[in-house]
């Protein structure tokens, strides 16, 4: 495959077609997560670099060929189908990550590259271990507007997104988190959002993240195709951003002012 892509660095995808895979949809993509894969090739597009969807069917083998790993969110029983499929792939991913190629999981899809999910019965499902991340199910549900503040290495601005999860995920020692969340629930433990590690991104967030994140998405390219990019024109970006990111603020007050009426009786 020849490129045509116009970054500057040694990058993957200057040498050949960006394949941005998306991962088991079938049993991985509430919430829209498909979202993320369309961002990341269009904004790749846009930059003149040739890139394509590859859809990798739920069961089916995961290849070692694929510049971009998308592994998104799904209820505890499409995430047990997908485990299997996972685990039995796990090597492919982590030679492509050796490789250069980046990860981006969220939800069941971070529980899942962590090192296991134990399930409201009890039952453990095993993860892919490609971060140390152990998630439990708790109660309640976290569910709503986020607001994550990224760890200051990434440079990345205000990440908003959406959540909808029971799981709890302990950090292992060292990793580090996406962020801290300033609304929200992320992972449950420590007011921390998702995990970091070298070409991986994982994340509690839906809304999908990457159109509400367009810094996320570019970051991940940049990654895979060895950057800087072209910055891109994003007032529409900008002004979902503003308005998701007031919603949560709003809802913020709104459940303080509630907990204060409360507290007065
Ligand atoms: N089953 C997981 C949980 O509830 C993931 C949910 C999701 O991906 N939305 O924690």
């Amino acid at each position: 495959m020849t490129g045509t892509g116009r970054g500057t660095g040694t990058g993957r995808g200057t040498e050949s077609t960006l394949r941005v895979g998306l991962v088991y949809p079938e049993l991985l993509g509430t919430y829209g997560d498909r979202g993320n894969a369309l961002v990341l090739v269009e904004r790749a597009r846009w930059r003149g670099f040739d890139a394509e969807l590859v859809e990798v069917a739920a069961g089916d083998p995961i290849p070692d060929s694929l510049d971009v790993y998308l592994f998104g969110g799904g209820e505890d029983d499409p995430q047990t189908m997908a485990a299997s499929g996972m685990r039995a792939s796990a090597n492919a991913v982590r030679r492509a990550i050796d490789g250069g190629a980046v990860v981006l999981a969220v939800c069941a899809g971070f529980q899942l590259i962590g090192t296991g999910y134990v399930d409201a019965g009890g039952e453990v499902i095993e993860g892919i271990g490609l971060v140390d991340a152990r998630t439990v199910a708790g109660a309640p549900r976290l569910i709503g507007e986020v607001i994550v503040e990224p760890e200051p290495s990434t440079g990345l601005p205000t990440i908003t997104g959406f959540e909808n999860h029971g799981g709890r995920t302990k950090l292992g020692p060292g990793v580090r988190p996406l962020g801290r969340v300033t609304r929200g629930g992320g992972n449950g433990i420590g007011a921390v959002d998702g995990a970091l590690a070298p070409n991986i991104v994982a994340t509690y967030l839906h809304g999908p993240v990457l159109p509400r994140n367009p810094a996320l998405a570019d970051l991940l390219l940049t990654w895979v195709t060895g950057g800087p990019l072209e910055p891109l024109p994003s007032v529409l970006e900008e002004a979902l951003r503003a308005e998701r990111l007031a919603e949560a603020r709003l809802t913020g007050w709104r459940a303080r002012a509630r907990d204060l009426r409360l507290e007065r009786g």
